[in-house]
């Protein structure tokens, strides 16, 4: 039985990485039993503050629709689909701008907070679709009539703007939208192979769907506790990366290896060794899943095509209602 109507999604801006996996992807994954869902590569919102180089769009996009499916999203389920594709996310757009007090937009705490790391990096995005990001949001939601968003801590000042914009809607005209309700995502956080965020920028990341000795490879360079210099030496799982990713990918076994790591019963070479062979386990059907698709690639295409079809039937009869309900 589903419990409603989600609808999610994420901006193509390149390659995938092990925490954005377990940051969102899993959750959806989990979601998609659960839940209606509508789940959209958002290549209109990645313009907002990279609108200079396009040249690498269209790849990301087919990689990240790479991702979902091989990460287990079921284009059965799900309604998996590119924004760009689907022209009444504009068109509600537009017509959300025009209700939309400029003040709503302006005191978004990310905003201005965005507005001056990009600065700093040398970007310019004081512009006009990057101050609508949310409202560019809110449409993508009510456009399904999505009950349902799951977000992270940091989202929920958006959201709270998207059900400001739906309830300015439903009183001026008549209620055409459900107001989307937050659910908020406990997704594991992991850190980078150096103990920091996991972050290209950073060289610290896990890659997505790597290959089983590529994986190995990544764990082998990852940073213990430092006080641990021999293997006599009792160490402190707590400020040890290898253990934090035992507590994700191998999680029968933590216990001993706290006990061990503590009593210097386990050095760290077969500590990592242990957990890589985990990971490699864990995260198997993701890479064969992924080496199947890259071989279809028509198939992928095919995937997407026919969810922008499925999305826009959905999205063609909101538009009719919201049309009739502002006289238009
Ligand atoms: S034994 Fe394992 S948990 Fe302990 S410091 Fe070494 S790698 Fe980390």
């Amino acid at each position: 039985m589903s419990k409603g109507r989600i609808f999610s999604g994420m901006q193509p801006s390149g390659k995938f990485h092990l925490g954005n996996y377990l940051g969102a992807l899993e959750t959806w994954v989990k979601l998609q039993n659960e839940y209606d869902c509508f789940f959209s590569i958002v290549d209109w919102h990645a313009l907002t503050s990279a609108y200079e180089d396009t040249s690498k769009i269209s790849d990301n996009i087919y990689e990240m629709a790479l991702d979902w499916l091989s990460a287990g999203l079921d284009p059965e389920k799900n309604v998996i689909f590119v924004q760009s594709q689907v022209k009444e996310h504009a068109e509600l757009h537009l017509l959300l701008s025009m209700i939309t007090p400029l003040s709503w937009l302006e005191r978004v705490p990310t905003y201005k907070d965005k507005l001056q790391q990009l600065g700093a990096m040398g970007k310019e995005i004081n512009t006009y679709g990057f101050l609508g990001y949310p409202e560019l949001m809110t449409a993508d939601i009510i456009l399904y009539k999505a009950d349902t968003v799951p977000v992270g801590e940091d989202q929920i000042p958006h959201l709270e703007l998207a059900r400001e914009i739906t309830r300015r809607f439903n009183n001026l005209y008549r209620p055409v939208f459900p107001e989307p309700q937050a659910s908020l995502s406990q997704a594991a956080v992991l850190p980078g192979i150096d103990g920091r965020k996991m972050s290209k920028s950073y060289g610290n990341e896990i890659p997505y769907a790597a290959p089983p000795d590529e994986l190995r490879a990544r764990v082998r360079l990852m940073v213990t506790d430092p006080q641990r210099v021999r293997k006599t030496d009792p160490g402190n799982p707590d400020v040890c990366t290898v253990y934090t990713f035992h507590k994700i990918f191998n999680k029968e076994e933590t216990t001993d290896i706290e006990t061990n790591c503590r009593h210097a019963g386990i050095g760290c070479v077969d500590c990592k060794k242990k957990l890589a062979e985990n990971m490699v386990v864990a995260l198997a059907d993701i890479y064969t899943r992924r080496i199947e698709l890259e071989a279809n690639p028509k198939r992928v295409r095919e995937i997407l095509a026919a969810g922008a079809e499925r999305a826009r039937k959905v999205a063609a009869v909101t538009m009719e209602e919201v049309r009739s309900a502002m006289n238009i």
